[in-house]
C-alpha cells in the first residue's frame, strides 16, 4: 500500500493516461461495483486519513444548506455568520468552505479537523469510491485526478485493474 504523498503525487501523474483508459475500460466491461466497493472498502480500512489530510489541504469541500445549519449550530454562531466566515461562492462548485492554497482548509489544523463530528457531508463520504451517488464507473471521472492527491484512490485503482484483469 504506497501512501507517502510524493510518491502519490508522482505516479498519479505518471498514470494519469491509463487511468484515463481504465476509466472508458470500466464504462464498456461489465463488472460487479459490489466487488469493487469492497476492494475500496478494505483499502479505506489500511489508510489512516487523520496522519494524511491531503483532501482538506488541496480539494474544495462543497457545503449543503444542511451542513451549513449542523455546523453553526455546532460553533454557536447564527447561519448567516457561518456563511460569511466560513464559507465562499464558486463559480464551478457553489457554496464552498473557504480555503487557502498553502493551509487548505479553514477548518484544518495541521493534519486535524476542527470541526470533525460536525463536518460537512462531502467531507464525510470523501474520496466518494466507497460512499456516493450512481455507480462507481459513473464516478470515476473524478478519480484520475484524485488518483494524483488520495492514497485510497491512487491504491484502489490499481486494485481494480487487477481485479478486473486490465492491462496497460
Ligand atoms: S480521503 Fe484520501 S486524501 Fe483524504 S485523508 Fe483520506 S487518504 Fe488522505
Ligand atoms: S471540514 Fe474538516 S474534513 Fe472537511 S475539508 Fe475541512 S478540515 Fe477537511
Amino acid at each position: 500500500m504506497i501512501t507517502d504523498l510524493v510518491q502519490i503525487r508522482l505516479l498519479g501523474e505518471k498514470k494519469r493516461e491509463d487511468n484515463l483508459r481504465f476509466r472508458r475500460f470500466l464504462k464498456s466491461h461489465d463488472h460487479s461495483d459490489r466487488i469493487l466497493r469492497r476492494i475500496a472498502e478494505d483499502v479505506e480500512e489500511q489508510i489512516d486519513c487523520t496522519v494524511c489530510a491531503n483532501c482538506c489541504k488541496v480539494a474544495t469541500a462543497i457545503v449543503t444548506e444542511r451542513d451549513v445549519e449542523r455546523l453553526a449550530r455546532h460553533l454557536r454562531i447564527p447561519p448567516a455568520k457561518f456563511l460569511t466566515n466560513y464559507t465562499t461562492e464558486s463559480e464551478e462548485e457553489g457554496r464552498v468552505l473557504r480555503r487557502t492554497d498553502e493551509a487548505g482548509c479553514v477548518f484544518l489544523d495541521g493534519t486535524a479537523c476542527t470541526v470533525y463530528e460536525a463536518r460537512p457531508d462531502a467531507c464525510q463520504r470523501f474520496p466518494h469510491l466507497v460512499r456516493g451517488a450512481g455507480s462507481i464507473a459513473s464516478r470515476m471521472w473524478q478519480m484520475v485526478d484524485r488518483a494524483c492527491y488520495c492514497p485510497i484512490v491512487y491504491n484502489s485503482l490499481q486494485a481494480f485493474k487487477v481485479e478486473l484483469g486490465f492491462k496497460r
